[in-house]
Order: structure tokens, then sequence, then C-alpha cells
């Protein structure tokens, strides 16, 4: 049982629980993924531009600090977590795919990407299937295989054609939803576009050497050999899950008071969930409010 379980080790929920941690609230920070958030996850090669006292680090190195700084006052990051389901009460029950934990109050600093949407395919989960993009230079000369429709699997290919790797682009139906801009400078890319094709498998021994693919159309399967597999088929929301719980959302995002507390309460959120401006600094802020008022909601101090 803990006084406070954090859901997502982004910005948002590493400050919180640093602020939870510092006001003495026992607490459990479960991560879907790698804890850092989109700085780790979506651009750890580019350079981070707010961090106050930080100039000049890349996303990667940020992470790293902020995730040593909690990791080293003790806290407790449970990675590879992803939280399914939240049952409200007293205390409240946080379901990952393999552990129910218990608390007494909840935040919420899941970010808007959501969780990589997976194809569901035999052998997605070896490495070398990705679903972010890392630095695209590391890709020179290197074989890859995007998968998706949309604005992030054009992009990623586009750079990664731009780094000098061979790609292959496959995508389910004969049209992109990606930006008609985006799809002008495929045309005019190296990028081998592969419509109405579908990815039955991916195959290697310890790493993925390859996909099966085949036509929807016509049935015809090609056996592609490549280093990389980079899906790019959005995420899953969050948002219906949250909606379920009773959480009120009002225009993408939660609705949350003063103190940061959402409809349901000892539910509260920070980060980009409740914030229009998405930056580390509104983050961090929001992450440290949302801490102080759990506190305030678990130990009920006199002064309250
Ligand atoms: C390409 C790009 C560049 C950016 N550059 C800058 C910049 O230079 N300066 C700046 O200030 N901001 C920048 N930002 C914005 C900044 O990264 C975000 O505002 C910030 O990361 C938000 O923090 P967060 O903790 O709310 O969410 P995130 O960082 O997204 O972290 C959320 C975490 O929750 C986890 N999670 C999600 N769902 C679950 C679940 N069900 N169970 C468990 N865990 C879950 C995710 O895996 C993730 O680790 C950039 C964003 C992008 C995409």
């Amino acid at each position: 049982m803990y006084d406070l379980i954090i859901i997502g080790a982004g910005p948002a929920g590493l400050a919180a629980a640093l602020d939870a941690d510092y006001l003495r609230l026992r607490t459990l920070v479960l991560e879907a993924r790698k804890a850092g958030g989109a700085l780790s996850q979506m651009y750890p090669w580019k350079k981070v531009d707010s961090f106050l006292g930080l100039p000049g680090m890349k996303g990667q190195q940020v992470s790293d600090r902020i995730v040593e700084h909690v990791r080293s006052a003790g806290i407790e990051i449970k990675e590879g977590e992803e939280v399914r389901e939240i049952h409200a009460g007293n205390p409240f029950r946080v379901v990952t795919k393999d552990a129910t934990y218990e608390s007494a109050a909840v935040i919420l600093a899941t970010g808007v990407r959501g969780v990589p949407r997976k194809l569901g395919v035999p052998g997605e989960d070896l490495p070398g299937v990705i679903h972010f993009l890392p630095d695209p230079g590391k890709f020179k000369g290197r074989k890859v295989l995007v998968v998706g429709g949309g604005d992030s699997a054009a992009d990623s290919a586009l750079g990664l054609d731009a780094a000098g790797a061979n790609v292959w682009l496959a995508h389910r139906r004969d049209d992109m939803r990606a930006q008609d801009e985006s799809k002008e400078e495929l045309r005019k890319s190296k990028v081998k576009i592969l419509w109405n094709t579908e990815v039955e498998s991916v195959f290697g021994h310890g790493k993925a050497e390859g996909a099966r693919v085949f036509s929807n159309k016509t049935g015809e399967k090609t056996e592609l050999r490549c280093d990389t597999v980079l899906i790019c088929i959005g995420s899953e929301s969050t948002k219906d899950h949250l909606e379920r719980l009773g959480i009120r959302m009002e225009r993408a995002l939660v609705k949350v008071d003063e103190d940061g507390m959402t409809s349901v309460p000892g539910i509260f959120a920070a980060g980009d969930i409740v914030s229009r401006i998405k930056r580390i600094p509104q983050a961090l802020a929001t992450g440290e409010r949302a801490a102080y008022s759990a506190y305030k909601y678990i130990k009920k101090p006199y002064w309250k």
C-alpha cells in the first residue's frame, strides 16, 4: 500500500515524485516504457532549449539527469508497467498487465502521446523493432522498414532517407494521411513505398533481421530483409479510459482545479495532459503542484 502512485515517468511524473518524497509520501512511479518520457523516447538527439541551468543538453542527457536525480532519492520507479485500469475507491487500485497496486491518491502524468500501438504480429518484441526514431544519423547505410501512413511514418521515412538509410515504407492503404507536403517530398525521395501492404511477422535470431509482408489486394507475400522495423501506427489513447473513470476532459485536456485535482477526488493530473503550453517547465511546475496537493489530500494537515 502506497500513499501515492504516479503514472508516467516523464518530467511531470518525476517532478511530482521528487516533491512527494520530500513531503515523505510513500511513492511508487509506474512507467509503461523507460523513465524519462518524451525527452528520451521522442527526441534523445535534439537539443533541449528550455531547461533552466542545463543549456545545450540533448534530450537523452536531460532525461538521464532527471531520472538519476529521482532514483538517487530512493524513489521506486517500475519500468515496463503500463497502467491499464484505475479503480477509484479507498484505496485506489491501479492495475497493470502483471500486478495491482494500491494507494491513497494517484497522479496521472501520462503525457499526450500515449503508449505506441502495436501491430500484434509475431516477432514484434524482437530487438530492432522500434516505435520512435532516435538519431536518424545512426541509420546511415542501414535497411529500415517503416510501417504506417500518418505524419510520424512519413517524417521518419524522410528523416531516414535524408540520413542515407535504405527505406521501405509499408502502408496498408493506397494513400497516406500524412501532410500533402510530406507526401510530395516522399514522391521525390528514394523511399520505396509499398502500398496496400501489411506486416505478417518480423523474423530474426535474437534481433530483427527482416519482415514478412503481404499485399492486402493480391495476397502476394514478400520477405524484406532489414536491420530495423520502425512501427509508426499511432498510440493507444488514454482518453477513453480516463472518461470511463469519470475524469472530465475539456478540449482534449484533463480538466483540473487550481490544485491540479481532476473531477475524481484523490486523482490528480500534471504535465502535457493538463497544459495548453506543452513544455518541460510547465510539466515540472504542474507535477510539483499535483504532489503538494496530493500530500494535503492524504495527510490532511491542520493548516490546509
Ligand atoms: C519532438 C519534441 C521536441 C520537444 N522539445 C522540447 C524542448 O526543447 N523544450 C521543452 O521545454 N519541451 C519540449 N518538448 C515538449 C516536452 O517534451 C513535453 O512538454 C514534456 O515531455 C511533457 O512531460 P510529461 O511528463 O507531461 O509527458 P511525457 O514526457 O510525454 O511523459 C509521459 C510518460 O508517461 C508514460 N505513460 C503513458 N501512458 C502510460 C500508462 N498507461 N502507464 C504508465 N506510463 C504511461 C509514457 O511512456 C511517458 O514516459 C518537445 C516535445 C517533442 C515531441
